[in-house]
């Protein structure tokens, strides 16, 4: 059940209560596709670096190691050891964007493994088995993920379709939701809204799956190729559409720009691989633009990442040995590059949380942004 505790112009304060726990909202879900945060970071770490919510990905795990091999062993919470919240997507995005040869029909998308080759199908009802064997705290609803720059009349057919799609999901976890052997018989369903760039078609869709009464709305398909002026001119259409009383999430986004502006038109959960895959890659966020430690002039740097914060790098490392590491190709170098980055936007949205509870949001939002982009 979500919570709408407080609105400063469009952003929301809220609280998603869940079987595993309550998520405070806004909120980043940090990425695990496999089961794992890429860059050797245990659940043990992500406990210490402020993480609410977990994301990995049903298509990966599905392949890999099996849904049925993680119920098997109890699900995913129990096979990763994480008693909090999980979020699953839902697979479609990485069958439109990963596998190989595909062929979309009305009742699902054949196509092949991107791992072994083998072939798979995959549809609204065999997201939903792979996602209730995973036991998530939320599924994602099985969507089709268009181009952005699919022309109107192909976008028109594929959302329709994507809405048929979504009332199969909601059948199908209601009753997977009833039998006797699902593990997570709570598990929550969100709903995705497509489109594209075509804003009259985002709104119509929007306010068709506002109509299922789902446990919250996702909006799919942006951070693809348009421009970050066009992403935010279809949240400022689209959201205001979604139920109000219900969490919203802009998928796949990204920069902790993005995420201020995000938060700004009404957004509550985040998820994006940018801090895991530039901590992999020594780039480092702070306060004052993004660093990058393979630059020379941090040879000598025996101050931390960014001074004060309270991450499991800079609490005890320097920019220097940090940098060697990297160099070095130790693997230590990396995941403390990538703890920092996460660490750096779960506080962010900590910080972002305490704005909108004290009503200054707009103020908040303006000096942050002048930090993140280095403008400080
Ligand atoms: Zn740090």
């Amino acid at each position: 059940m979500y919570e709408l505790i407080k609105k400063d112009g469009m952003a929301k304060r809220g609280r998603l209560h869940t079987v595993h726990g309550t998520i405070e909202t806004p909120v980043f879900m940090n990425v695990g596709t496999a089961a794992v945060i890429k860059g050797a970071v245990s659940t043990d770490d992500l406990r210490g670096i402020k993480t609410q919510v977990e994301l990995s990905n049903t298509y990966h795990l599905h392949v890999r190691p099996g849904d049925k091999v993680i119920k098997q062993l109890g699900g995913l919470h129990k096979f990763m050891n994480w008693d909090k919240p999980i979020l699953t997507d839902s697979g479609g995005f990485q069958v439109f964007s990963l596998a190989g040869l595909r062929k979309i029909k009305e009742e699902g998308v054949h196509f092949h493994s991107h791992i072994d080759g083998k072939k798979i199908f995959m549809g609204p009802e065999e997201s939903m088995q792979i996602q209730s064997n995973l036991a998530s705290t939320i599924a994602m609803a099985f969507d089709e993920c268009p181009s952005s720059v699919a022309d109107r009349a192909y976008m028109e057919q594929s959302v329709a379709r994507t809405t048929r799609w979504l009332k199969r999901c909601k059948d199908e976890m209601a009753r997977l939701n009833s039998l006797p052997d699902t593990i997570n018989p709570n598990q929550m369903l969100f709903g995705i809204n497509q489109g594209g760039i075509y804003e009259d078609i985002r709104v119509e869709h929007a306010k068709k799956i506002a109509e299922l009464g789902l446990d919250g709305y996702a909006v799919g398909g942006l951070a693809v190729g348009e421009s970050h002026e066009e992403m935010y001119r279809i949240l400022e259409a689209v959201v205001p559409v979604l139920p109000e009383n219900k969490p919203t999430y802009l998928m796949g986004v990204g920069t902790p720009a993005n995420i201020l502006e995000g938060v700004d038109r009404g957004v509550d959960f985040f998820d994006c691989v940018y801090p895991t895959r530039n901590g992999r890659h020594g780039h480092v966020y702070t306060n004052h633009g993004k660093l990058n430690l393979f630059n020379a002039k941090y040879e000598l740097d025996d101050r931390p990442i960014e001074e004060g914060c309270q991450c499991p790098a800079c609490r005890s490392y320097s920019r220097a040995y940090i940098r060697h590491l990297l160099k070095a190709k130790e693997m230590l170098g990396m995941r403390l590059c990538v703890l920092h980055n996460l660490y750096f936007y779960n506080t962010m949205m900590e910080e972002i949380r305490e704005a909108i509870d004290a009503g200054n949001y707009e103020e908040y939002k303006r000096i942050k942004l002048e930090g993140v982009l280095g403008r400080k």
